[in-house]
């Protein structure tokens, strides 16, 4: 097994990824920022160094000292976590052109999903359901772009190629405002993502957000984990996640899981992934593939009793996959809701001093998180400070371990997101199951 390990992350995922390596018997390096030197994962590290002032790139972000620390630790692999560099295809290169292990897909691999036009040709070639659209990049080519528009049926969305975090795409409602639209987004494109080449989609008005955790090692071996609906956003960001999502059949979670584990055999997928998909009308369409471990992977951590981080780091160790397809199996339901360091209402964040903490428990109760009592909350990155999970026999017993907990949680001294989750718990539509992406946003009337 990998003998010693660098994360390459803050926060809660930190923390998980060193209680993943603990258990598998790999010593853990933490490479922290000035403002995190009392991170949880941090003060338990076998060795930590500090790789830059607070803000994130000039730490979190900066290759070249993540690769040193590895260096002067004699580490032999670098888990990135989820976002700063975990998508990005440079680092997972540098990471392995200096003889160290990235727990991760290959450098090519995750190049191929930043490109969201490759991405979606692979995936149409094994088979996953894609949103009708261009089938490639939108040519200069005006009367052929107008007649795409029309077969597709208005409204239309073009995205950019090089797009994330919710950028880079825009909504057409009529041919009067198409080839505008297209100019505007290809200039925003090459100005944000240095790429200027755009495509175009079907626009689903009132889609899911439903995604599918895959896992897949070096041999050729891939199988899905099931799926999650995450339709509880605000402004692209996930609020709620729960597993497996309501309403979709044994035969569909069957047939889409398998295609997308057939995709992960067919470019030859390494370690853990998520396909992204719209879910309207009964029908699956792909979005988007992220090409790391998810906020959310606890909830199907809880259902399906299989540990992803493990599992991550076996693949990357070399080791065959530890499951087979068969061996998966759905054990009742597990809800997730993010614990923010942010005002209720005005959803500003609130860094600060954790003042008093009390952390819920019980049955099917999973806290994770890096804070404690008389923690600092920085200023200076994302505001999700922990996550709460909930498993019970079944949706509504979990929801209702949820409330519970939630209600028992204590975190003084700065604001927190508590209240909304709570409300969101109460929700009949929430509680109905199946709310659509803009359901959240209505309800709080943005
Ligand atoms: P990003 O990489 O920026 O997150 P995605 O392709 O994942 O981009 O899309 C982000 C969000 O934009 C989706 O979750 C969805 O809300 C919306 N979206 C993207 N494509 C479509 C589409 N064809 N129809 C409707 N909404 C879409």
């Amino acid at each position: 097994m990998i003998e010693k390990l660098v994360i390459a992350n803050r926060g809660e995922i930190a923390l998980r990824i060193q209680r993943a390596c603990r258990e598998l018997g790999i010593k853990t390096v933490a490479v922290h920022s000035e403002a995190d030197r009392d991170l949880k994962h941090v003060r338990l590290a076998d060795e930590s160094v500090c790789i830059g002032p607070a803000p994130s790139v000039d730490s979190y972000l900066q290759i070249p000292s993540i690769i040193s620390a590895a260096e002067v630790t004699d580490a032999v692999a670098i888990h990135p976590g989820y976002g700063f560099l975990s998508e990005n295809a440079d680092f997972a290169e540098r990471v392995e052109k200096s003889g160290f292990i990235f727990v991760g897909p290959k450098p090519e691999t995750i190049r191929m999903m930043g490109d969201k036009i490759t991405a979606i040709e692979a995936m149409k070639e094994a088979g996953v359901p894609c949103v009708p659209g261009s089938d490639g990049p939108l040519t200069g080519d005006k009367e052929r772009t107008i007649r795409l528009a029309r077969e597709i049926g208005y409204p239309v969305i073009i995205k950019a190629a090089g797009g994330g975090g919710g950028r880079g795409m825009r909504v057409v409602h009529s041919e009067a405002a198409l080839l505008n639209a297209i100019a505007l987004t290809r200039a925003e494109a090459g100005a944000a993502f240095g790429n200027e080449t755009v495509y175009m989609e079907k626009f689903l008005e009132n889609p899911r957000h439903v995604e599918f955790q895959v896992l897949s090692d070096s041999h050729g071996n891939a199988i899905h984990l099931c799926e999650r609906d995450c339709s509880m956003q605000r402004r692209h960001q996930k609020v709620v996640e729960e597993a497996p999502a309501p309403g979709i059949t044994e035969q569909q979670r069957r047939e889409i899981g398998e295609r997308c584990a057939e995709a992960c055999r067919r470019i030859g997928y390494r370690g853990a992934g998520t396909f992204e998909f719209l879910y309207e009308n009964g029908e699956f369409y792909f979005i988007e593939m992220n090409t790391r471990v998810q906020v959310e992977h606890p909830v199907t951590e809880m259902i399906t009793g299989i540990d992803i981080v493990k599992e991550q780091l076996r693949i990357a160790d070399g080791q065959p996959l530890a499951y087979t397809q068969d061996q998966v199996q759905i054990r009742g339901h597990a809800v997730e809701c993010r614990i923010n360091a942010e005002d209720p209402n005005t959803f500003m964040p609130s860094p600060g001093d954790i003042t008093h903490l009390h952390v819920p428990g019980g049955p099917g109760i999973r806290v994770d998180t890096h804070i404690y009592h008389g923690y600092r909350v920085p200023p200076h990155y994302d505001s999700m400070i922990g996550k709460l999970i909930a498993h019970g026999e079944d949706r509504r017993s979990a929801i209702a371990r949820m409330s519970t907990a939630l209600s028992e949680m204590i975190v003084d001294g700065i604001k927190t997101n508590i209240p909304l989750q709570q409300e969101i718990m109460r929700d009949s539509a929430f509680i109905a199951g199946g709310a659509n992406i803009h359901y959240l946003e209505k309800k709080l009337g943005l």
